[in-house]
């Protein structure tokens, strides 16, 4: 079965509305589709009421939170989205968001691009403001040539836009995920540039905390790292969970779907989420 429990819409920053990702998904064969935008409901919440016959669509959502001085995401899958736990957690990353997004603004100020919260504001349209409508902002007024050279030079790890201090912390998250009936996946493992001993000692905490489900091949995974996250599943007795991080039609990104046979000699989050 071909599945995705790892995509953005345009309540984030993806591009597609819910309606689009849906019928692309459709389109395209999968079976089951998690909606998974940044600290935000609102993308599954408007897709939940026109969802495609042959798609089952899983509750999702993806949670910035730091661990170690770390930002850490976290993919929440199957959970009840009415629960007071995921409203109340929701709200707060909303908050922390709010208040990331204005102090971005401010070091960009500094930097000498002013007008840049009422410019990533206007890019936005209401979406939650995150790094990529700042960066939208820059190029759409001619400030730097690519949302790329934007990351490079203001936005990115170690840049004045680099902002990561307000997130709850990773055990917050994980409790409140599970208080919800959902299952609490560790996104994209090998993003973090972490050294294999401080990703274990993530791995470790997390468990700890109550999460039990891994991304063993998110967007463009190579085999070989297929398999190394594999084993990290197998000695925390984590799932496996898949997903493509899809957040737009083209041609050098990844595709939405990953075949469900990826995970071998490890159980699925589908098995437990479907
Ligand atoms: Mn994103
Ligand atoms: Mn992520
Ligand atoms: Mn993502």
């Amino acid at each position: 079965m071909l599945i995705d429990f790892h995509t953005h819409t345009s309540a984030s920053d993806g591009e597609l509305s819910p309606s689009a990702l849906m019928a692309r998904a459709s389109s395209l064969g999968l079976g089951a589709l998690a909606i998974t935008d940044h600290d935000t409901l609102e993308g599954l919440k408007s897709a939940a009421s026109h969802v495609p016959d042959n798609l089952q669509l899983v509750s999702g959502v993806e949670l910035s939170c730091l661990w170690g001085g770390a930002n850490i995401h976290i993919v929440g899958l199957g959970f009840d989205v009415a629960a007071p736990a995921i409203t109340a957690l929701i709200a707060r990353q909303s908050a922390a968001r709010e208040r990331r997004a204005l102090k971005i603004a401010q070091r960009l100020e500094q930097a000498g691009f002013s007008g840049a919260y009422d410019g990533a504001m206007s890019v936005a349209k209401g979406a939650e403001l995150g790094r990529p409508h700042f960066a939208k902002w820059m190029v759409s007024e001619g400030l730097v040539d690519s949302e790329t050279r934007a990351f490079d030079r203001y936005l990115g790890r170690g840049k004045p836009g680099d902002v990561k201090t307000f997130w709850p912390a990773l055990a917050e998250v994980v409790a409140e995920l599970v208080a919800a009936g959902g299952m609490a996946v560790l996104a994209h493992p090998l993003h973090y540039s972490m050294t294999r001993m401080k990703l274990r000692a993530l791995c470790a905490d997390f468990a700890e905390a109550g999460g039990r489900g891994i991304e063993i091949s998110s967007g463009r995974q190579t085999q070989d790292e297929i398999a190394k996250l594999t084993r990290l599943a197998q000695e925390f007795g984590f799932y496996a969970s898949v997903g493509s991080d899809f957040h737009r039609p083209w041609q050098h990104g990844p595709e939405l779907g990953v075949p469900t046979t990826v995970a071998r000699d490890v159980a699925g989050v589908w098995e437990v989420v479907l």
